[in-house]
């Protein structure tokens, strides 16, 4: 098991290099990804501390050369790497082609896999191609940049949570260096105990768009279970933490941070209250929803002072929602 493992470890870090070499020195890789990037507006320091390739737009160029040297087309698919085509003897083709590539590192350094991006948007592809679920990359455990990320993480005891690679690199480059990013799923208990590993502070900067105050919504119940401390920022419609410090500068971006972030309860509060309008059954519901979550906090003095906030936000009496929130609580025991 052990050794299947190293095998994958050793096979994964040789096709990151691969996938960067091309990148920086074949003619396609800097034709295509390399100005695909500059365009982005990523230096050169953030391509290498991330690690960024560019697969050639073949169906073979990886697994060709892999096998050349001596990997085995099963270590190559259990990698995730090469998918095997039904009775073939070659043994398949390349999963990324066409694309530019972020690896996946885990806390520790190594790489685990990869997202691939498509350089030009097409209805018929996926944006970003991930790596399966393989022996050592399963998906739900993982937080892209967590490996670029800890020291500054612990230094300034505060995590700032995205959802894309574009969103950790372009914060990274801002000089915003505790960035991690959920990777476009909504976020797992496993995945908020990593941060908790390094800080109880998170704050999530998600899109400016309805998927992203949705994801918002969902994370938050989970992560206050786990009794971190959860403030939100959102970004003005259409906005992405990349392309807003990319429009408005790294100076600037915290200064909107500073202004713009809410604790998770307010967040949820002004956000339901504003869809529920007047409508009393909903305003009720509202309230309920509300003291579910509060009552997930694990530490009684912040759940008092939750309990205060959002009585005055909801027009209600403090102590009814604390008799709600006990009245729920023993309910769930
Ligand atoms: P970009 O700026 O390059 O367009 P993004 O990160 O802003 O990328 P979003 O559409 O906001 O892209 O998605 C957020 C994250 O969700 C992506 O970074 C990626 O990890 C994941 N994701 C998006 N689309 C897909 C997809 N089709 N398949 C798998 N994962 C995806
Ligand atoms: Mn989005
Ligand atoms: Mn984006
Ligand atoms: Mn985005």
């Amino acid at each position: 098991r052990q050794n299947a493992r190293e095998s994958l470890y050793i096979v994964l870090n040789y096709a990151k290099n691969f996938y960067q070499q091309h990148l920086h020195e074949h003619e396609e890789g800097q034709a295509v990804g390399l100005s695909y990037f500059r365009e982005r507006g990523f230096s050169n320091n953030i391509l290498k501390k991330f690690e960024l390739g560019y697969s050639l737009d073949k169906w073979d160029s990886f697994s060709k050369e892999a096998l050349e040297k001596g990997y085995s087309s099963e270590v190559l698919e259990k990698a995730g790497l090469l998918i095997h085509k039904e009775g073939s003897n070659s043994g398949g083709y390349d999963r990324f082609r066409g694309r530019v590539i972020f690896p996946i590192h885990n806390v520790a350094g190594k790489v685990i896999a990869f997202g691939a991006r498509i350089l030009k948007t097409d209805k018929n592809q996926p944006k970003y191609l991930n790596s399966p679920e393989t022996e050592v990359y399963h998906k739900s455990e993982v937080l892209y940049g967590i490996y670029q990320a800890k020291n500054a993480i612990r230094q300034q005891d505060h995590c700032y949570l995205v959802e894309g690679y574009t969103d950790v690199i372009s914060l990274q480059q801002a000089g915003i260096e505790n960035v991690v990013a959920s990777s476009g799923t909504s976020l797992t208990t496993e995945q908020i105990k990593l941060i908790g590993r390094f800080t109880p502070n998170v704050t999530i900067l998600y899109d400016g768009d309805v998927a992203g105050i949705k994801a918002a919504l969902r994370g938050l119940d989970l992560v206050l279970e786990e009794g971190l401390n959860v403030n939100v920022v959102l970004f003005p419609d259409g906005d992405d933490p990349d392309s807003y410090v990319r429009k408005v500068g790294a100076e600037a971006f915290k200064e909107y941070l500073r202004k713009a972030s809410k604790d998770f309860i307010t967040f949820k509060t002004e956000t339901l209250l504003q869809d529920a309008g007047n409508d009393p059954f909903r305003l009720a519901a509202v309230i309920g929803d509300v003291v579910n979550s509060i009552i997930k906090i694990p530490d009684a003095i912040k759940r008092q002072v939750f309990f205060h906030r959002t009585a005055d936000m909801l027009k209600v009496d403090e102590q009814m929602l604390i008799t709600e929130g006990n009245k729920l609580l023993r309910k769930q025991q």
